[in-house]
């Protein structure tokens, strides 16, 4: 056997051989490079990297194939020109107020939105002297009209948590845009199958991806998606902050957002018979599902949204008590919170999501203390049906 051009010698042989070869391979799926750094093949191609980085590879903070292949899959889903990934939702969340906001900005949030953003919001933004308007969700283009001249981006959600409230999402970033105000929207729980933001002139959208566009409750990341000039300032965010998501998670997260339209149509359809049958049923008061005709968004939620998405919440009759009875005696829904995955889960907001709200803020937002949230799972929706109506027999 000819020797190998690096030599005999073991040590060298185990770090190097076989490894400098690039195998072009024409693989269906993209690989994981699961390499921190890249190879230069000399200086002067060492130099050309930070003349022109675009196309070239230094380091996978900065750069990784397999996560650009996923914020590739994830701009051409979202309709945008660009997108980049995130460790988590929340990382992704702060990017994007961060790469945009300063001291001396202020920012308007939705009243209703994800807790930790709200939190992310008031304490951290807070102390680095951006003022936060928190705002009323059927306020938000009224707000974005009238808002400071210091206003400088609105965030907020759509559906939101844990009522599906959806707001008229056109409606909102033409007044940002009027007013010269970045509009960002969280839409996690609409998903693109459901909403596609960017084209009702939305700048920024924003994705908890541990959620539906993993889909498998497996992984936690996040995207922000948008045009490349919106998007420039979170980019580098993410390089120097480094919440950048792993390679083998975007392997996971391209693999997931494969099968996202027909878990999508499916959480629509399921959650939708469960949110009919259940809205009869002589133990709940009332079913918060955007779909479903009491709904105080159905119209607007018929006319932009897909379908009614993966979520539905049941007010239990008698509040806190009843419901975590009905919580405790679920047989296939998992007692979980999240949601987006392949596996129904169920929670009690006032315990869980919401449980530093104030009697107030709870009330602005329609929730009540026998509310049990479900997340829909790829379960058959008739066993999903007769598991929730044995556990309201416990109600
Ligand atoms: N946005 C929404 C609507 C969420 O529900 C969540 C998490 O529950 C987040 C953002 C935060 O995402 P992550 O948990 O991936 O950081």
């Amino acid at each position: 056997m000819a020797p190998h051009p690096l030599g005999t010698r073991l040590g060298t042989l185990a770090v190097h051989a076989g490894e400098a070869e690039t195998l072009a391979v024409a693989s269906v799926n993209t690989p994981i490079y699961q390499t921190t750094t890249y190879r230069f093949d000399s200086a002067a191609d060492a130099a050309a990297y930070l003349d022109a980085p675009e196309g070239k590879w230094l380091y996978s903070r900065l750069e990784n194939p397999t996560v650009v292949a996923a914020e590739r899959k994830v701009a051409a889903l979202e309709g945008t020109a660009a997108a980049c990934a995130f460790a988590s939702g929340m990382a992704a969340i702060h990017a994007a107020l961060v790469g945009h906001l300063k001291a001396g900005d202020a920012l308007l949030v939705a009243d209703t939105i994800y807790g930790h953003t709200t939190r992310l919001a008031r304490t951290l933004l807070g102390r680095f002297g951006v003022e936060i308007v928190e705002v009323p969700l059927d306020r938000l283009a009224a707000a974005a009209l009238a808002a400071p001249p210091h206003a400088r981006a609105l965030l907020f959600e759509t559906p939101t948590n844990p009522t599906m409230r959806v707001v008229d999402v056109e409606a909102v970033a033409a007044a940002c845009r009027r007013r010269g105000i970045l509009s960002m929207l969280d839409a996690t729980f609409a998903t693109p199958v459901n909403l596609r933001p960017a084209l009702l002139g939305v700048d920024l959208v924003i994705h908890s991806a541990t959620k539906y566009l993993n889909g498998h409750c497996d992984h936690l990341a996040g995207v922000v998606a948008g045009n490349r000039e919106v998007l420039a300032p979170v980019v580098e965010v993410r390089r120097v902050a480094g919440a950048t998501m792993d390679p083998a998670v975007a392997y996971d997260l391209m693999r997931g957002m494969k099968t996202l339209e027909i878990r999508i149509e499916r959480q629509n359809a399921t959650a939708l018979r469960l949110a009919e049958a259940l809205e009869r049923h002589p133990r709940v008061d009332r079913v918060h599902y955007p779909f479903l005709a009491s709904h105080p968004d159905h119209a607007l939620a018929r006319r932009i949204l897909r379908g009614g998405g993966g979520v539905l919440s049941l007010s239990v009759k008698g509040g806190y008590e009843p419901c975590a009875r009905v919580h405790d005696a679920l047989r296939i829904v998992a007692r979980a919170s999240s949601l987006g995955g392949v596996e129904s889960l169920a929670s009690i907001p006032v315990i869980s999501s919401h449980r530093n709200a104030t009697p107030a803020e709870l009330a602005a937002q329609g929730i009540d203390r026998g509310l049990l949230r479900v997340s829909v799972g790829l379960e058959d929706a008739e066993d999903l049906l007769a598991d929730l109506e044995q556990a309201l027999e416990r109600a």
